[in-house]
């Protein structure tokens, strides 16, 4: 699952590394004089590259309205060429462009060597699964009491389709329709990858059910038992694993239903301890609006006077919808409305 999840970080890297290095392919159609004597376009094309960049990361690069109001991120590379250029000339403007080319040719340089990795890493695993079934192949069909063979086969089935799955969503980013359907295109890496493990899951729990070290496949199957003994202990800590983030998260979801039920057993308290009456112009002169929904009182509407202040009244349904919410306070002082409740 950690194997899926930093892939996914991989190539979401690489893809931003692919759109920098067309800016920057466009960046270096430029002449050099261009650079040194309008450097302003290959910036712009910087800036623009830069701006996309952080927008993705959900960063807002300061826009030029911004600058001329004095908001200015100390930061930004590409404003700092800005200001420097007024004190310094036009050559550091050229300078730091060509750093920032430098720079971003390292970023793809990383970018292309973790693909490769990746990649080895999967023709890696590929090979290795096909060695293993040519190994469980090449034994015949032996029987030793427990299907060890057709366990192993449809074992090494489920890393195929591993693979499989990791290449199909590696093909999905090439497809318009997945790309602009960011939701669709998360909820099906996650069910592939639920089915998968969930599969293999399974089969492990399968395997140790009919495991057994006392029965003669060590002796006519030596190879294949080992291989199947290392599978269900890798297997085993695969699981614990797996039980241990059900658990934290069954934990999380029993702990925050159990916090919800507090509020609603506290709001039900605080609501039957409310002292509701009747508005009256004569008595309460000095309150006229409501500090919630900011509408004047009518004469004899249900209202609701808390006990932090006098002034402090509020219309029944108003207060009630603020309390339902999760509140214990006077929305105008802050005061508990009741001290002997904690939600
Ligand atoms: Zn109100
Ligand atoms: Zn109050």
């Amino acid at each position: 699952m950690n194997q899926n999840h930093s892939e996914e970080e991989l190539m979401e890297a690489v893809r931003e590394q692919e759109e920098i290095n067309q800016a920057i392919a466009m960046s270096l159609q430029e002449d050099q004089s261009q650079l040194i004597s309008g450097p302003d376009n290959i910036s712009d094309k910087l800036k623009q590259a830069h701006h996309e960049r952080m927008q993705r990361k959900g960063l807002q690069t300061p826009a030029s309205e911004d600058r001329s109001q004095g908001l200015q991120v100390q930061n930004d590379v590409f404003n700092s060429v800005d200001i420097e250029s007024q004190h310094n000339g036009i050559e550091n403007i050229a300078s730091n462009p060509l750093q920032e080319i430098r720079e971003l040719r390292r970023e793809v340089q990383e970018g292309n060597d973790r693909i490769e990795q990746i990649q080895r890493k999967r023709q890696c695993d590929l090979y290795m699964n096909i060695g293993a079934i040519v190994i469980v192949l090449l034994h015949g069909n032996q029987d030793c009491g427990i299907p060890i063979q057709s366990w192993l086969l449809f074992y090494f089935g489920i890393q195929f389709a591993q693979l499989g799955s990791a290449h199909i969503l590696d093909k999905m980013e090439d497809i318009p329709y997945f790309n602009t359907r960011r939701g669709l295109k998360k909820c099906s890496k996650i069910a592939m990858m639920v089915v998968i493990e969930g599969s293999q899951c399974i089969w492990i729990i399968y395997g140790n059910m009919i495991f057994n070290d006392s029965n003669q496949c060590f002796e006519k199957l030596p190879i294949l038992s080992y291989c199947m003994l290392a599978l269900l202990i890798i297997g085993y800590f695969q699981l614990v694993l797996y039980g241990i983030i059900v658990a934290i998260l069954l934990c999380l979801f029993i702990g925050q239903c159990q916090k919800n039920q507090r509020k609603q057993i506290g709001s039900v308290k605080i609501l039957r301890s409310l002292a509701k009456t009747k508005y009256n112009y004569q008595l309460f002169s000095d309150a006229e609006e409501c500090a919630i929904c900011w509408n004047n009182y009518s004469e004899q509407e249900e209202i609701v006077k808390l006990k932090c202040n006098e002034k402090h009244l509020y219309h029944s349904s108003c207060i009630e919808s603020w309390i339902k919410a999760g509140n214990n306070s006077c929305p105008m002082c802050r005061e508990p409305i009741n001290k002997e409740v904690t939600i």
